[in-house]
């Protein structure tokens, strides 16, 4: 009984893991269903670059708006202008 429990579990994780393509790292097969090819550390490292980068595309999207997300980085040149 046990050993078969034993068993599954190694199957189980030889199949959950996925490998990081930046630092080689296992991680879970479930974080590289929901689109991920790196593993958590690798991601929180991208997330605050993604963070800091998306700090600075924040501006006013029309005369005397308020401060707004940028999504597009081609946006930050036409923005507020008159087309
Ligand atoms: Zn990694």
């Amino acid at each position: 009984m046990f050993g078969n429990l034993d068993g599954l579990c190694i199957d189980n994780k030889k199949y959950i893991m996925a490998e990081c393509t930046n630092c080689g790292e296992e991680f879970s097969d479930k974080r590289k269903d929901l689109g991920y090819d790196i593993c958590l550390s690798c991601g929180d490292n991208v997330a605050h670059e993604q963070a800091v980068e998306k700090s600075k595309r924040v501006g006013p999207l029309f005369n005397k708006g308020g401060l707004q997300y940028i999504s597009d980085e081609e946006d930050l040149t036409s923005i507020g202008k008159k087309v």
